[in-house]
């Protein structure tokens, strides 16, 4: 595997929204632990050694790996070096680990998982939403969905303006663990979407999608309401699997579609 560095990052880095350059070269050693460049048991290089494979300074060093030990990757004990650790002590939901699964060539099971997670979520939430919501939470929505239909061109101003609409039914679910649960797979999830939002037409189809959501959110119908997330969230997932050239699904959607009933309201 290469190593640009830090500095000169790869398009993959760029999909990636790091802020720091400690986060990005933490990011880097999880990709390298993750895809099993440093297996399990054995040892990171030294600091000196990675200071100079990174071409970044020893604070900025120091400052990854103790991202990377925070999230169970490393272990590092004073005078023994950092120890890469099994993958029993990897904190999945942590979006370091996360996001090195999601680009790992050898982990598309762990995004198939999070896909999966988010599914089942994202439906009980939108099913929740359908009977909490408030007129508040609603005019919400509908601004958002509004704003993504200015935005169709715009892939990445789309995408943020997607998640919040996500985001916003989770709100309106009124179920905080659950919401919190998803933050992390969101943060996950946005280079798919942004990805995703790449292919021709994908835009347009994932804003009908809104719409129905949105409608049937609107109309306090839970039924209609996951239906529609279902409906929105495997269309997601085939356009991830057009994305990357593969059909990763081999067994049928564990989220039955069902026959919903046509909705004709204009928005
Ligand atoms: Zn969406």
């Amino acid at each position: 595997m290469s190593t640009p560095s830090p500095t000169t990052p790869s398009p993959r880095d760029n999909s990636i929204p790091r802020t720091t350059l400690s986060e990005r070269v933490a990011a880097k050693l999880a990709q390298l632990i993750v895809d099993g460049v440093h297996a399990p048991g054995t040892s990171l290089p030294t600091e000196p050694l990675l200071e100079k494979q990174f071409d970044v300074s020893r604070v900025t060093i120091r400052d990854a790996v103790k991202l990377v030990a925070n999230c169970g990757l490393v272990k590092v004990r004073h005078g023994s070096g950092m120890t890469v650790q099994p993958p029993e002590n990897w904190q999945y939901l942590d979006p370091l680990v996360l996001f090195a699964h999601v680009n790992s060539p050898r982990s598309q099971k762990m995004l198939s998982e999070i896909l999966e997670v988010q599914h089942f979520a994202e439906a009980e939430l939108a099913t929740l939403a359908a009977q909490r919501r408030s007129e508040a939470n609603l005019a919400r929505m509908t601004a958002l969905v509004e704003q993504m239909r200015l935005h169709l061109e715009d892939h990445a101003r789309y995408t943020a303006l997607d998640l919040e609409f996500h985001e916003a039914i989770a709100q309106a679910a009124s179920n905080d663990l659950l919401r919190n649960m998803l933050a992390p797979i969101h943060r996950v999830v946005r280079d798919g979407y942004m990805l995703t939002t790449e292919l021709v037409g994908a835009p347009e189809r994932s804003l009908e999608g809104h719409v129905k959501i949105l409608h049937a959110i609107g109309r306090s119908d839970p039924q209609a309401a996951r239906e529609a997330m279902n409906e929105h969230l495997d269309l997601f997932r085939e356009h991830i699997d057009m994305r990357f050239g593969e059909t990763r699904r081999t067994q049928p959607s564990p989220f039955t579609r069902q026959p919903r009933p046509e909705i004709t309201t204009p928005l």
